[in-house]
């Protein structure tokens, strides 16, 4: 249930309110930047602005919309769509009352009151609404309905402040985190796979402005794993539309074939150390200060801690890897939560060219020795040749 008659929509932001005053005026400044263009993006007309530590929508036409769209970017904690009254009791009980009489469905109900500002702002408590209210919505809801203040089947909000009252049934939560672009930009490699695009999602909520490479394999990935990896990164754009999200893609099909031949098992080590270099001139030139991948400890042969250390060591630029300590079962209910899963047996990432008994130890000097002479040349030769694809 989506509340129609709301005039406003508030939106907090939790962790963005303990930063310092200038921190906090650039962050809210983003947040409101990242919200307008979420709202541009699915057409919604509409005015954004900060006011009592809140980011305010009004002046607009349908209240779902905009809860769907705002509800889902990175920095939102929750939010609210709210009718404004006066900030009198009686105004106040009456517009409850104007809700109730659409909205309330249940048999039970509490209302949860809270008065901001100096104690004289107001010539009522925040107890005094809670009673009064209460008393008024119980006359008006109907027959068999109760007062049940801990379990009630819907709470009636007030947020008393000295201009304005606000009044709503529910709060829908955010994801929380800091907004998109609060903390400059992060390559993430993206295979398309159900690991990769939920580490980009986690380093968003941490306010990173995402940069998408994918590595297109030739005969070993083909299209069909080009087009899921695609639309995978086109899922994620609407946790920020407001930035670029074309795809730089990197074609490696033609060394990973080479690989195939030269080496075994160390190849999907020596592979992996072959993407972290492209990766790692690709976020100079772009830009980003680290690179972000899916990779979760001892989920594959390539993610023992020995070949994590020794892929890391392929590159002097940090590597992220926020899914590290997840397992399996919480990276997939994520990828549903933010509409990446696809449940398509399609394998992605490096699975194809893993070899039946892979290096799993991780010694640095062995890798460094069977690494084929001609890798930093199919670096530099790929690099040259990323191109960008829009989504
Ligand atoms: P995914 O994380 O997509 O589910 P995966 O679990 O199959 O991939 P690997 O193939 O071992 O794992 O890859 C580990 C990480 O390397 C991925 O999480 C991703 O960040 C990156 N990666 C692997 N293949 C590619 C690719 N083709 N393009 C871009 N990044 C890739
Ligand atoms: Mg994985």
């Amino acid at each position: 249930m989506v509340f129609e008659q709301a005039d406003v929509v508030i939106i907090r932001f939790g962790e963005i309110s303990l930063k310092s005053n200038k921190v906090r005026n650039r962050m809210i400044n983003r947040l409101s930047k990242n919200i307008n263009a979420a709202l541009k993006n699915i057409g919604v007309e509409c005015t954004v602005y900060n006011k009592w530590s809140r980011i305010i929508i009004e002046e607009f036409e349908e209240t779902k919309n905009i809860v769907d769209a705002v509800s889902i970017l990175p920095g939102v904690v929750s939010l609210s769509p709210c009718k404004v009254v006066e900030p009198k009791i009686e105004t106040i009980s009456r517009g409850l009352v104007e809700i109730g009489l659409e909205n309330f469905e249940g048999n039970t109900f509490g209302v949860d009151a809270r008065r901001v500002g100096e104690k004289d702002t107001h010539n009522f408590s925040s107890r005094d609404i809670c009673e009064e209210a209460g008393s008024v919505l119980l006359d008006n809801l109907g027959e068999n309905v109760e007062v049940d203040l801990n379990h009630p089947d819907q709470w009636f909000y007030v947020e008393c402040r000295k201009e304005k009252a606000f009044l709503y049934l529910k709060k829908y939560p955010g994801p929380g985190g800091l907004p998109v672009g609060a903390e400059g930009k992060i390559l993430a490699l993206i295979s398309g796979g159900h690991d990769s695009p939920v580490a980009a999602y986690k380093m968003m909520c941490r306010g990173c402005e995402v940069v998408p490479l994918y590595f297109s394999m030739g005969d070993y990935s083909g299209i069909d794993l080009d087009i899921r990896a695609f639309k995978t990164i086109q899922k994620l754009k609407k946790f920020a539309p407001n930035f670029d999200w074309d795809v730089r893609v990197a074609e490696i099909g033609e060394t990973v074939e080479k690989l195939m031949e030269d080496l075994n098992n160390t190849r999907m080590v020596v592979l992996r150390r072959f993407m972290f270099k492209i990766a790692e001139k690709l976020a100079e030139k772009e830009g980003a200060r680290g690179i972000v991948t899916g990779e979760s400890l001892g989920q594959k042969s390539s993610q023992t801690l020995g070949n994590l250390d020794v892929v890391s060591r392929a590159t002097k630029i940090p590597v992220h890897r926020p899914l590290l300590s997840f397992d399996k079962p919480d990276i997939i209910e994520i990828a549903r939560g933010i509409g990446t899963f696809s449940g398509s047996k399609i394998e992605a990432g490096c699975t194809e060219i893993a070899p039946n008994r892979p290096e799993v130890y991780g010694d640095l000097e062995k890798i460094k020795d069977v690494e084929p002479d001609y890798i930093d040349g199919e670096v530099e030769k790929t690099v040259d040749k990323i191109y960008r694809k829009e989504l």
